[in-house]
């Protein structure tokens, strides 16, 4: 017994092994139950997220007259999700949901037949024509699945960035947004007129994702948080940036159009921009305010210099030109300034409505 360990001593020997080890557990691992996944905290950035049971994905594509391409847009992106669901990266009931935004043409029937041949795939039918944004948000809030990538119905986004998604997403991230690489495929006006509207949009304080519109993977958590959001005018390129959470970026080359035409035409182009801007920004009000005191001022100067030049100088006032141009200027100002005000009242009334954003026709 002169070298032996006894029963007590082995067993105090072996409470260090254990001790260490669920200390370890403790601080570098958290088991989420409602999520079902294991997070392994390494370091303060680097962190993994083990599923216990698979993450279940949705896909919603908002759809307005895109009868042309849907045959084509559903069978590419059913092969996608059998490829994800066989290499055990998502899960069995993850699915594809249509947003039939008030379309014309077939475009509802082929959802209808779409679901009948494979129940991967459903559709939420809106009563009317609400918009892009707002068929998006019937279809975030109506999917069902851990994490949703919103794409476009046409295949202009590369759909096999979705894999790279929900590795992202498997890191740890809870927002991914799709960046395109590059304009190649925009005419030179929609390449121009973008930047503009970016760089405008930056110099009032609001934080867009450059070269992003709304290819996006979003956990159920960040869901969540866009279901506290109350507002008519919901523009959701500048609103998910302002969430939080960890974020990360993929890459994809944006083609033409697969078939059909665009659905945005200029109008609802100008109008979303519109949007983007008096949603998020008072600095047009202020600049309303700015001008009108450089008028002002630029105003009492000259009634000095014409005093002046009246009883000092003794020179003639200049007639015409000086008095029928400023009031031109100033009327032309007065309007605009009306009208930027009115932008921001027609926001508020509309928001004092509260009124639903769509209304749903039924779900399949
Ligand atoms: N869309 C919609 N409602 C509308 C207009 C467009 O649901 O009132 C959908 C359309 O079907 C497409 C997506 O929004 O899936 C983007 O539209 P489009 O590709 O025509 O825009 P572009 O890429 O030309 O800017
Ligand atoms: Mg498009």
């Amino acid at each position: 017994m002169a070298f032996g360990f006894d029963a007590y001593v082995s067993g105090a020997i072996a409470i260090i092994p254990i001790t260490l080890s669920s200390y370890i557990l403790q601080r570098f691992v958290v088991f989420n139950k409602e999520k079902e996944t294991i997070k392994i905290i390494l370091t303060k950035t680097i962190k993994l997220r083990i599923l216990v049971s698979k993450t279940r994905l949705a896909i919603v594509l908002p759809c307005y007259n895109e009868e042309e391409v849907l045959p084509e847009t559903n069978s590419r992106l059913l092969k996608l999700l059998e490829q994800m669901i066989q290499s055990g990266v998502i899960a069995e009931n993850s699915g594809i949901y249509y947003v039939d935004d008030g379309s014309r043409d077939r475009t509802w029937e082929i959802i209808e037949n779409f679901n009948l041949e494979n129940s991967f795939v459903h559709g939420i039918k809106l009563s009317r024509n609400r918009g892009h944004q707002n068929a998006l948000l019937a279809g975030l809030f109506t999917a069902e699945g851990d994490v949703i990538v919103s794409i476009d119905a046409d295949l202009q986004d590369d759909i096999n960035v979705i894999k790279e998604m929900v590795d992202r997403y498997l890191e740890g991230n809870e927002i991914i947004y799709g960046v395109r690489s590059s304009r190649g495929t925009d005419t030179f006006f929609k390449r121009f007129t973008a930047q503009m509207y970016y760089r405008l949009l930056k110099s009032m304080g609001v934080d867009l994702v450059y070269n992003h519109a709304d290819y996006r993977l979003m956990s159920r958590k960040v869901i969540d948080c866009l279901k506290g959001f109350k507002e008519v005018n919901l523009f959701l390129r500048g609103i998910i940036p302002q969430l939080g959470f960890s974020t990360a970026t993929v890459f994809f080359e944006r083609r033409e159009r697969f078939a059909g035409e665009s659905k945005y035409p200029l109008r609802k182009m100008l109008m979303l921009a519109m949007d983007g801007i008096t949603s998020f920004s008072v600095v047009p009000l202020r600049m309303i305010t700015m001008l009108g005191l450089l008028i002002s001022i630029g105003s009492f100067t000259m009634v000095i210099w014409i005093i002046v030049g009246k009883f000092i100088l003794e020179a003639t006032i200049p007639g015409w030109a000086s008095s029928v141009l400023p009031i031109y200027f100033i009327g032309g100002i007065q309007l605009l300034s009306t009208g930027i005000l009115g932008e921001y009242l027609s926001k508020v009334y509309m928001e004092t409505k509260q009124r639903p954003l769509y209304f749903i026709e039924s779900v399949i």
